[in-house]
């Protein structure tokens, strides 16, 4: 799964949420987060981030990544 990190916070494009195939991209309390069941690990979201928040789960140090993007994700 891909994830949002901090880099998000307060960023104001929503590039991301068009290009995402299967919608799974949901509103946190000052930033967006993923769904991590949902995501089909595409990847086209992560090249439209301009504030380059977009991380796969692959990289280090991502295990709380995906659960705050799946708490915040599962809050609506
Ligand atoms: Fe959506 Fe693909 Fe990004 Fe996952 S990797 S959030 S499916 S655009």
């Amino acid at each position: 799964t891909y994830v949002v990190t901090d880099n998000c916070i307060a960023c104001k494009y929503t590039d991301c949420v068009e290009v995402c195939p299967v919608d799974c991209f949901y509103e946190g309390e000052n930033m967006l987060v993923i769904h991590p069941d949902e995501c089909i690990d595409c990847g086209v979201c992560e090249p439209e981030c301009p504030a380059d928040a977009i991380r796969p789960d692959t990289e280090p140090d991502m295990d709380e990544w995906v659960e705050f993007n799946r708490k915040y994700a599962e809050t609506w």
